[in-house]
């Protein structure tokens, strides 16, 4: 089956939608996505695969092809480090359970930092609510959008540098597994995992080689290379560290919707390093547009 392509690029591998922090539903993302010209659009909202089934009903009637994904919220110490999972089995026991504890842990994390911030500013959790889809995965950024709501900031990015920035008081962590342990789970559930802008300002202690020579062992498959947050220092050390490993390197928007100013398809994945990906999977398949089945049996 390799060498023959199902899909079509350009393919943004990092989006998020409501059913965690982004702003739009799954089904207007995919919308969004085929409008700006993407081929290929992975859905990979927080710690959830709520919106898989919306999304890829959207991207046949799009007729572009949709990779089922999420990002794993991990952690090292302070450091919160985001695994990218591609394709892998979402009924998996161990998978869910793990994800279903780190959601419960944000929501009590968010209801604890709303209320800190209550002492100081008119907020409550309604309030948060009311920027909330129904199971979606909680996070600062629907804190943000309520501190919006409310009138204490301008925007949701005036949030995060000020009110719900860790030096200002009132952050608190949340639970998350250590990241070798996500990315034995991802690939226990057939999955593709893939760190995410891993050289971030503030995230580049976790990029030493000692550290990633354990996650390549325990089956880390690639590197987010191209992310707006990704310095143009920690691109060049990225792309060694591919070298020394062997691991693919990916690009991609991680839109928000309204949420960051990130658009979609303003980085994309080489159709190659898509492919890559897509043949290692092996928990779940990617949603190709009927025209190429059609390309197929006849
Ligand atoms: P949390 O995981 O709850 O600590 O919140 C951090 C998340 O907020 C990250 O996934 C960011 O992608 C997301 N986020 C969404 N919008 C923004 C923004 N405007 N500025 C910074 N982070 C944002
Ligand atoms: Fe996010
Ligand atoms: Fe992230
Ligand atoms: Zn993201």
């Amino acid at each position: 089956m390799s060498g023959d392509m199902l899909f079509r690029g350009p393919s943004d591998l990092h989006t998020h939608s409501r059913v965690s922090d982004g702003t739009e539903s799954p089904s207007q993302l995919v919308r969004e996505a085929a409008a700006s010209g993407l081929g290929a659009v992975a859905l990979t909202d927080h710690d959830s695969t709520a919106g898989w089934h919306e999304a890829a009903g959207e991207a046949q009637k799009q007729n572009i092809t949709f990779i089922p994904g999420m990002e794993f919220s991990t952690r090292v110490g302070y450091k919160s480090v985001h695994l990218l999972a591609y394709l892998f089995d979402p009924t998996s026991a161990e998978l869910v359970a793990e994800t279903a504890r780190i959601r419960e842990s944000r929501l009590k994390r968010a209801e604890s930092i709303v209320r800190r911030i209550g002492a100081d500013y008119a907020l409550d959790w309604d309030d948060v609510l009311a920027q909330t889809t129904p199971g979606a995965t909680v996070g600062r950024p629907h804190i943000a959008d309520a501190l919006v709501a409310r009138g204490h900031v301008p925007t949701r990015s005036d949030a995060f540098t000020g009110i719900l920035h860790p030096r200002n008081g009132y952050y608190m962590p949340h639970y998350a597994p250590d990241p070798l342990r996500a990315v034995s789970l991802v690939r226990s559930a057939g999955g593709v995992p893939v760190i995410a802008h891993p050289a971030t300002r503030g995230r580049d202690a976790m990029v030493d080689e000692e550290s990633l020579r354990k996650l390549v062992d325990a089956g880390l498959f690639g590197l987010e290379l191209e992310h707006r947050e990704n310095t143009a220092d920690g691109k060049v050390r990225l792309r060694e560290l591919a070298d020394t490993f062997g691991l693919v390197l990916t690009g991609s928007s991680d839109y928000h919707g309204a949420g960051k100013p990130n658009r979609l398809g303003e980085n994309t994945t080489p159709d190659g390093v898509v492919q890559a990906i897509i043949d290692e999977g092996t928990g779940s398949q990617p949603v190709y547009p009927v025209a190429s089945d059609e390309k197929l049996s006849g």
